[in-house]
């Protein structure tokens, strides 16, 4: 559980290195390579929690369903009820959780031109052209190739 130290009326930095389970008590299977740069500063009314997660995210392309890495940098800037400190430490594990969640595609892919599986013959398309017919024909146009047989 990450906690922060902060400095009465000034700035004090903070770095993590750890595992997800290290961070946040659970594992996140997707994410290596933690890191986590940033400061708390007293701002008078409040603490400014501010800095940046670095992470590699291993996933599986959601069209070509290949194993694909991505390097993901994630910045972050949160304001901290002064209450929420204690002994002067201020707990960040949900602000970075939430950040790192929050910051994911809705789609994951290897690259954003995929060309995914062939749905024929499930070749990667990617690694090159299967040779399968694959032309959806829109209905519409089948109406008129019908009509210009007559
Ligand atoms: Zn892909
Ligand atoms: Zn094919």
């Amino acid at each position: 559980m990450p906690k922060v130290q902060t400095a009465r009326g000034g700035k004090a930095p903070f770095e993590f290195s750890a595992t997800a389970e290290k961070l946040f008590g659970e594992a996140l299977d997707d994410f290596t390579d933690i890191k986590i740069v940033g400061e708390v500063e007293d701002v008078g009314r409040c603490y400014v929690v501010r800095g940046q997660i670095e992470c590699k995210k291993i996933f599986i392309c959601d069209r070509c369903l290949t194993q694909a890495t991505e390097n993901q940098v994630h910045e972050f800037a949160e304001e901290f009820d002064k209450a929420d400190a204690i002994d002067d430490l201020l707990d960040v594990t949900e602000l970075l959780r939430d950040e790192l969640l929050a910051g994911q595609p809705m789609k994951n892919l290897c690259k954003t031109d995929c060309k995914g599986l062939c749905p024929k013959c499930g070749a990667n398309l990617n690694e090159g052209e299967c040779g399968c017919e694959r032309f959806i024909v829109d209905p519409r146009l089948a109406a008129l190739e019908d009509l210009k047989l007559d």
